[in-house]
């Protein structure tokens, strides 16, 4: 069997570092599947959920009747037969010189750790919430996941984007405020949300943005995608000096004090890394009544999703 190149496989793979992690923790076999807990002595019964097959890791991701189905789907030139699979270093070799089919059109490597995430994730929606994901569901979570971060990778974030916001600075463009909502529901098997931005300049310009996203976990994980896509939507305007207002007090204390918020933690994780890229940045709190604006774009976005989904 090949060794494993780390580098080829987890740290240079364009992926959020969530999914590096994820990936770098299955290959290390730490991934708290059946098989895996049953060698640390935790558990004894170590199935799999769906087919009762002894539960690996490469099980799991690739051979399991319900991953088959999932990498079936996945929109690749050619069908990917994951049963032919014998090693997970192999399975993501295989998977990672995929492109992806139009209209999903994501650039080659670019989908299959979502797809890998979102098989891992359905099944613990599946052990603890009792909660059934269908394949298409799955493969339309790790599309959309994909497509969600792929479009919030605003190039080069980094340095240069930092030093042209520097020289706009120094010609005068004052501070931004930027008022953000998110307004949420369940829809389906899962909760959707609208997004909602309205950034105003101190010249008076104002200008809005919103979005929707499908498999929002609640209201608070809505609020907090919103800070988040609003910083992104900064940052992509060049934006250096920004006040940030909202109405969820939970989150401005959590962003404030930096203090970890459990079901917001991946996302709070990376609001904190994207302050880096701004002069200055402050983050205020707004009763709801002030916020209207911001409020009623959120809802239109989250309207118009759901009546698109139907
Ligand atoms: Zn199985």
């Amino acid at each position: 069997m090949p060794a494993i190149n780390w580098n080829q496989q987890v740290w240079n793979v364009k992926t959020s570092p969530k999914m590096q992690m994820f990936i770098w923790r299955s290959l290390h076999g730490a991934l708290p599947v059946g098989e895996q807990l049953e060698i640390r002595n935790i558990v004894t019964t170590t199935t799999c959920c769906r087919c009762n097959e002894p539960e690996s890791i490469l099980h799991l991701l690739f051979h399991c009747n319900f991953a088959q189905k999932v990498w079936k789907l996945a929109p690749f030139p050619q069908d990917f037969i994951s049963t032919l699979i014998t090693s997970l270093n192999e399975g993501l070799n295989a998977v990672r010189n995929q492109v992806t089919l139009p209209p999903v059109g994501l650039d080659r490597g670019k989908l299959y750790p979502w797809i890998l995430w979102a098989i891992w994730t359905s099944r613990n929606q599946k052990i603890f919430e009792n909660r059934i994901f269908t394949v298409e569901e799955t493969i339309l979570k790790a599309t959309c996941d994909a497509r969600e971060w792929n479009l919030a990778q605003i190039p080069v974030i980094g340095k240069t984007r930092f030093l042209s916001g520097v020289n706009r600075a120094n010609h005068g463009v004052g501070t931004i405020v930027c008022c953000t909502d998110a307004a949420w529901m369940m829809f389906g098997a899962s909760g959707s949300a609208g997004l909602g931005w309205i950034f105003t300049a101190d010249e008076g310009q104002v200008s809005s943005y919103s979005s929707a996203h499908s498999f929002v976990s609640s209201a608070l994980v809505a609020e907090a995608l919103a800070i988040r896509e609003a910083l992104f939507k900064a940052v992509e305007l060049g934006f250096t000096s920004l006040i940030l207002q909202f109405d969820s007090l939970i989150l401005i204390k959590a962003i404030n004090s930096r203090s970890p918020l459990l079901e917001t933690h991946g996302i709070l994780a990376d609001i904190v890394l994207i302050e880096k890229s701004f002069i200055s940045l402050k983050f205020n709190f707004i009763p709801r009544l002030d916020n209207t604006v911001a409020d009623s774009v959120a809802k239109q976005a989250l309207w118009a999703f759901q009546s698109l989904l139907g």
